[in-house]
């Protein structure tokens, strides 16, 4: 039969490299908590207009990205979730969190576009999504970006630049959406097909175009920074400030809008040289009309979404090897009886703390010993007949040290004693057998 494989673009983490994702998450979490986040869990799958209502129809995702698929039982619409925050915004409006107080939430997990794959592009990605959902801003507009700082400090992770801008009111928007589809009419003849179909029904995305034969176009379309009202630039003014007071370096950058429809004022991304193509690593900013939008009680919001993958591929952690998990001790036995012997020393270890690989599958005593010198255990813990009938066990450091033979009421003494590098053999004369 022929070996079959995942999905394209869909990845295995392989236990390595899932304990690196593991600490990472502990990393992600300490950081969340110390902010005030809590967590909410959303189901994978959602009905498929929640995410046409909030990504917006006219948008690469909506387009083009999304896996839906109709539920074979009862034929309902159904999407894998390509984003988290229209999930997020649903169960908070469904279980109607909002009604006392404005809510932190964080979220973390597996997300789906229909991409073409690439380094740092998967078609199952995924995220650590933050919501602050009930707060106007600007304070939480700027306390979101420079929780992310601390993030790339305390994963230290340099060259991480910082880009912002201000979409402005919807009725802003309007106003320079209408001089832009003016502007582009009148440059009809240097439209690509893609700003063509655009030009009418989303003309803030043809700025996004990475098309280099249009880029002095875009250039020199209309901003929106013109078209800001006072609240507008004051809003975006107070977030540049605490920026600055923070001493967070930003660079204003016009051209970003973002590739979702639901922002207003501030957007924001972070963005790095070190990926190639894919140096965007999070992004984020305010989007006050979703909450309604998705049928809740109108209430501001703003938030952010950063992608795992990429963030990992920056992360080198100097003791990388120190990620990788193994067990304290390894418990090899054989012999009449001695099985069970060999059950209650592990379960005995466990319950002292020790992370314990007790050996399965049989096999001789020199294959066993192989085993645990592979399982990186910091020691292997002997049982034979001989063992058993005398309540000891053979106690044999894998990393250097002498064996000795033990009591069965002292292995876990002295395996703490071995973990902390403590040398145990001064008052105790090592019992060779
Ligand atoms: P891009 O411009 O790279 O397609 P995006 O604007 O579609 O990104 P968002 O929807 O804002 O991305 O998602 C937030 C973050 O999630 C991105 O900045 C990126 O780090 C990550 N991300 C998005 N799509 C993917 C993907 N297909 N594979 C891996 N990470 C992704
Ligand atoms: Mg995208």
């Amino acid at each position: 039969m022929s070996k079959l494989q995942a999905v394209r673009g869909m990845n295995d983490i392989l236990p390595d490299e899932a304990e690196r994702w593991e600490a990472f998450e502990t990393i992600v979490r300490d950081w969340l908590r110390a902010y005030g986040y809590r967590p909410i869990r959303m189901p994978l799958l959602e009905h498929t207009p929640l995410f046409k209502r909030a990504i917006g129809e006219v948008t690469d995702i909506v387009e083009k990205e999304m896996y839906s698929f109709e539920d074979a039982l009862n034929g309902e619409n159904l999407t894998l979730r390509p984003e988290g925050t229209a999930s997020c915004v649903r169960a908070v409006t469904e279980h109607n969190l909002l009604y006392d107080s404005p809510r932190k939430l964080w979220y973390m997990g597996p997300m789906f576009r229909h991409e073409r794959p690439q380094k740092g592009r998967y078609r199952q990605f995924h995220q650590v999504g933050v919501e602050a959902l009930g707060f106007t801003g600007p304070d939480v507009d700027a306390e979101l970006i420079m929780m992310c700082q601390r993030l790339w400090d305390d994963l230290d992770l340099m060259g991480i630049r910082l880009e912002i801008n201000s979409l402005g009111s919807p009725e802003e928007r309007l106003q320079h959406r209408a001089a832009l589809i003016a502007y582009f009419e009148a440059h009809q003849e240097e439209l690509d097909e893609d700003a063509k179909r655009r030009l009418h029904s989303n003309p803030l995305r043809i700025l996004d175009t990475k098309n280099p034969a249009m880029q002095a176009l875009v250039e020199a379309a209309p901003k929106l920074s013109d078209y800001l009202g006072k609240e507008s630039l004051a809003h975006f003014t107070a977030i540049q400030d605490t920026l600055r007071t923070a001493n967070i370096p930003f660079r204003i950058n016009p051209r970003l809008v973002r590739g979702l429809d639901y922002y207003n004022l501030t957007v924001f991304e972070w963005v790095t040289d070190q990926l190639g193509a894919q140096g965007t690593v999070c992004a984020g900013g305010r989007y006050d009309g979703l909450v309604s939008q998705l049928g809740g009680k109108p209430a501001p919001a703003a938030g952010f979404a950063m992608g795992i993958e990429r963030l990992l591929s920056l992360w080198n952690p100097v003791q990388a090897d120190a990620l990788i998990e193994r067990p304290e001790a390894y418990v090899v036995h054989s012999g009449d009886g001695v099985q069970a012997e060999a059950f209650a020393l592990s379960e005995q270890l466990r319950d002292a703390g020790f992370a314990t690989l007790m050996h399965c599958g049989g096999g001789s005593f020199k294959s066993q010993m192989k085993r645990a010198d592979a399982s990186g255990a910091a020691v292997a813990l002997i049982l034979g007949e001989d063992e058993v009938a005398s309540g000891d066990v053979t106690f044999k450091p894998l990393r250097g040290g002498d064996q000795m033979r033990i009591s069965r009421d002292d292995v876990a003494e002295h395996l703490a004693m071995l973990l902390l590098g403590g040398d145990d053999t001064d008052d105790e004369e090592p019992l060779l057998h």
